[in-house]
């Protein structure tokens, strides 16, 4: 990685509110729709059957396996995987106390010009600051610049991904002012989890194996874990430096973050002194 220095950052990033930027070249990124289709395909090519809004309702166990509710029907599994991820809740409690969903949104403007968007990020490269509440962003294909912010302490819905799509828009014009009157044309949001210690977890709970808690940064590590829980039902060792981490609930959590709304205030005090 290469550290640039603020009186050559406009090489990098048209961006004067920051001090400095660090280049990490092997950073790439993927369109994360097309990967969804291409894993999906590659399931279904090896046999597996996939059900689209088909809700779990219930696990429990049964003899050696369990007998999962799904979609109002009842199914007899040898094996389990919860990778549930922000959307874990009280179907699975013992997970739910241990990962916190929050939501996470991102906008993209109207297609910038090539004179604008080259100003911007020169090097198309994808950007992150490194505030704790952070921001990132990069340029799309046809020079729409797409701008997230990582977890909120609001779960995604359509009305909070509209909220949002209003802070996000100021929390833009303040890294690039230049941008002021560019029309935002998209929003959008999903949850995302977060575990005690901010780092993914694998393993085995009530026999269920389990793979989770990425913060936001799940893409390719979700990916990863699945296979190596995939392994594991194959009677593979789990060797991976997230399985059977010392993994403990939350406490005083049952489903219910209350206290977010303080971690938030807290974080962002930390923002403003560092
Ligand atoms: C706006 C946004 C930007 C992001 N940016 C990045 C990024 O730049 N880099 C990165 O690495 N990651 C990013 N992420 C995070 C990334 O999308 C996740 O980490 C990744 O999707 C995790 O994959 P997963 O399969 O574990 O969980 P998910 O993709 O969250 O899937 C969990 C699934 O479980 C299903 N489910 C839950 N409960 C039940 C139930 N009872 N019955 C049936 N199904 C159930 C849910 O419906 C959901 O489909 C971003 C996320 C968002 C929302």
């Amino acid at each position: 990685m290469t550290l640039v220095p603020r009186a050559l950052q406009d090489t990098e990033l048209g961006a004067g509110c920051y001090h400095g930027v660090l280049v990490d070249p092997q950073s790439v990124a993927l369109h994360p729709v097309k990967y969804l289709h291409g894993l999906a395909r590659a399931a279904i090519g090896a046999g597996a059957r996939l059900h689209e809004t088909t809700p779990v309702t219930r696990v429990t166990r049964q003899g050696v396996g369990f007998r999962v509710i799904a979609g109002g029907k009842a199914i007899v599994a040898r094996d389990v995987i919860a990778c549930t991820n922000g959307y874990t809740d009280s179907v699975l409690p013992a997970l739910q106390r241990r990962v916190v969903p929050m939501g996470s949104f991102a906008i993209a403007t109207e297609p910038l010009g090539d004179t604008v968007a080259a100003a911007i990020i020169p090097r198309r490269r994808l950007v992150f600051d490194s505030r704790y509440d952070s921001c990132q962003f990069r340029l799309a294909r046809d020079n729409r610049l797409v701008f997230g912010v990582r977890a909120q302490i609001i779960p995604s819905t359509p009305a909070s991904t509209r909220r949002l799509a209003a802070i996000l828009q100021e929390r833009l014009l303040s890294v690039f002012p230049q941008l002021r009157g560019t029309r935002i044309e998209y929003a959008w949001s999903g949850n995302v989890d977060m575990t005690r210690d901010r780092v993914p977890h694998a393993g085995l709970v009530d026999g269920m194996h389990y793979a989770i808690g990425y913060g936001g940064h799940g893409v390719a590590l979700a990916t990863y874990l699945g296979m190596r829980v995939g392994e594991c039902l194959l009677g593979k060792q789990a060797d991976t430096p997230f399985h059977d981490l010392r993994f403990d609930p939350i406490p005083l959590y049952h489903g219910r973050p209350w206290f977010l709304p303080l971690a938030g205030v807290y974080y962002k005090w930390k923002d403003w002194v560092e």
